[in-house]
């Protein structure tokens, strides 16, 4: 039979917003002494808007966008509903692309009037040795701003930047769980500058950038190699498989069902302060059973 006080909390949590799917990894989150947080989606909203469209010499910002905008009608990252929110906000014809793939934490690639067009991160860009001007993107970094390239086969024909919104509470969420003993990470596939910068807003203590989707798991399995107790917290498809290595694993409800289905708990309101509230639930309600 499930204690008293136990069974209490599940109704004290579920008026909080807080759906606990396991119980042992909600009596975990007492123990844990590292928070790992997803970027996109976790501590920002996850809805990128268009800040900049910068073409190379002999494209236009018009054919850029629509290049990208292509490809992106295809994807379901929240980068591509930024663009193609811009390229219907600008009224341009957006063609159905020839054909479509995506690239797993780099980007997308696909056809459009019969030529090969990409829409891809910095990091593919290095690692294919293309270069671009670093002072440009430097400065569209250092603001938070996650970049995008696009290219026709190997040639860089512009960038377009991208701004996304930090979450409220996120800041205050960092500085409770340091108040009460817990390190703060980020992990993120996005861009090592961006992702300084964001962090550096709400306070987080350390940052894990550039990850490809399934190095997010091993990155959790890597820091419980090292003594750490590990709850994470994330939205995406991308963040399940490390939800599962985690000591406690934390979905945001507005995230994918996939994460949901592999979470200890659930933030119904996906607020990053709820976060808090689990582990002090979890100390609480564990506090007199030992
Ligand atoms: P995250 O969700 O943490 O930002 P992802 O692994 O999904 O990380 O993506 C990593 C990077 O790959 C993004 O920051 C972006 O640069 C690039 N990327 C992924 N999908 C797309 C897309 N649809 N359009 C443009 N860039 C993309
Ligand atoms: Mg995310």
């Amino acid at each position: 039979a499930i204690p008293l006080v136990a069974a209490r909390s599940t109704g004290i949590s579920a008026q909080k917003g807080l759906f606990i799917r396991n119980r042992i990894g909600f009596e975990s989150a007492r123990r844990i002494d590292t928070m790992i947080f997803d970027k996109t989606g976790t501590l920002t909203h996850g809805e990128f808007g268009v800040t900049d469209i910068l073409p190379e010499k002999d494209v236009s910002e018009e054919e850029l966008l629509r290049l990208a905008a292509s490809l992106e009608s295809q994807s379901e990252h929240p980068i591509a509903a930024g663009v193609v929110a811009k390229g219907r906000e600008e009224n341009i014809d957006i063609p159905q692309p020839e054909a479509f793939d995506s690239m797993t934490g780099a980007g997308i690639t696909g056809k459009i009037d019969g030529k090969t067009i990409s829409v891809v991160s910095p990091g593919y860009l290095q690692r294919e040795g293309i270069s671009y001007d670093e002072r440009d993107f430097s400065k569209l970094a250092e603001t938070g701003k996650t970049v995008v390239f696009v290219l026709q086969e190997q040639t860089l024909l512009g960038a377009i930047a991208l701004a996304d919104v930090v979450k409220e509470s996120a800041k205050e969420a960092v500085e409770r769980l340091h108040q009460i003993g817990i390190e703060t990470v980020m992990l993120t596939g996005d861009n090592e500058k961006v992702a300084q910068e964001v962090a550096k807003q709400i306070g987080i203590d350390q940052v894990i950038a550039e990850v490809l989707p399934h190095e997010k798991a091993e990155k959790v399995k890597e820091l419980k190699i090292d003594g750490k107790r590990v709850g994470m917290t994330g939205d995406g498809i991308n963040d399940a498989p490390a939800l599962a290595n985690a000591d406690l694993g934390v979905a945001v409800g507005a995230g994918t069902d996939v994460a949901m289905e592999t979470a200890d708990v659930v933030l119904v309101n996906s607020d990053p302060l709820d976060v808090v509230s689990i582990v002090d639930l979890s100390r609480v309600t564990y506090r007199k059973m030992i």
